[in-house]
């Protein structure tokens, strides 16, 4: 059986010109992965999944295009019919993905990982919060109640700590660098804020020590953030990381995360040269895939 995982970048959002969303790198990492796994289509979620988490006159917003020139401002992304399709399909992916990991231990959708999204807000990058509608959803199903996020996006994911930080069956830990986006903080249950310049070994100690706090618990389900964006070329993160450090990282998360279903999801990555993001997104597919062999 090959592994299965999710794509949505054939919606690739119309941007204009010389914006610097770097777009490129889904598709770009569908032809890197194609032929070692099956990559499948995302399907897009019911807007009913949506308003399990986000409020309903957001959503409304968001489906008629209504969201106001400050709030496309702070998404960072013009709207438009596809963003909307795209990001409901990046929901479906993660959903897949968590759908898989339930049944095989493992899953990864190649997006999601949208953690600036709250329950009344849609910004940095991020239109839903794809890890708390799938948890809801879950839940909603009676497939799972207890979850842990390991966010590793080198930006503190505020969206989902307003969702889930409150929620007494969900534990939320992000790691990220102290001095970046976003600059107002909601607190997640565990917040470790790394200086500018953190590399490869104090980052991987202050991980393991964190994730002994988040994984002092049980749960039913674990999201793995692996954001691309800690690495040292990153043009907006603060993190010193490389690559074989990112890979370590993965290995290290994954390890942890041992006999939990574990839904993995890209986050962030935005090296000037879509290629080394794509890179560190193909070593966390590696990782997954030693994780998935029998
Ligand atoms: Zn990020």
């Amino acid at each position: 059986m090959t592994f299965e995982i999710y794509s949505h970048a054939r919606w690739a959002i119309p941007l204009p010109p010389g914006h610097k969303f770097p777009i490129s790198k889904y598709s770009l990492l569908v032809e890197r992965v194609s032929g070692l796994v099956t990559v499948r289509e995302s399907d897009p979620v019911p807007w009913d999944w949506l308003a399990l988490v986000h409020e309903a006159p957001l959503l409304e917003r968001i489906r008629t295009g209504q969201m106001s020139i400050r709030e496309q401002r702070g998404l960072g992304l013009p709207w438009s019919e596809v963003l909307v399709e795209r990001g409901r399909r990046s929901v479906g992916g993660t959903l897949a993905a968590a759908g898989y990991a339930l049944a095989h231990g493992i899953g990864m959708n190649l997006g999601g990982g949208t953690h600036h999204a709250g329950h009344d807000f849609a910004r940095g990058y991020c239109l839903f919060n794809d890890v708390a509608v799938t948890l809801a959803r879950l839940r909603a199903e009676g497939l799972a109640q207890r979850a842990v996020v390991i966010d590793c996006d080198v930006h503190q994911g505020d969206g989902t700590a307003q969702i889930l930080g409150p929620d007494p069956d969900a534990f939320t830990l992000s790691l990220h660098g102290a001095r970046n986006y976003p600059f107002q903080r909601i607190p997640s249950d565990l917040d470790v804020d790394l200086p500018s310049g953190t590399g490869d070994d104090d980052y991987l100690a202050e991980l393991d020590r964190a994730l002994d706090v988040a994984l002092a618990d049980e749960y039913d389900v674990a999201f793995y953030l692996a954001g691309a964006d800690p690495w040292e070329g990153d043009r907006l993160g603060r993190l010193s990381l490389t690559k074989p450090g990112l890979r370590a990282r993965d290995e290290l998360v994954l390890a942890r995360l041992r006999g939990i279903p574990t839904v993995v999801v890209l986050a962030g990555g935005y090296a000037p040269d879509p290629s080394d993001t794509v890179d560190i997104n193909a070593a966390t597919l590696d990782c997954v895939l030693a994780e998935a062999a029998p």
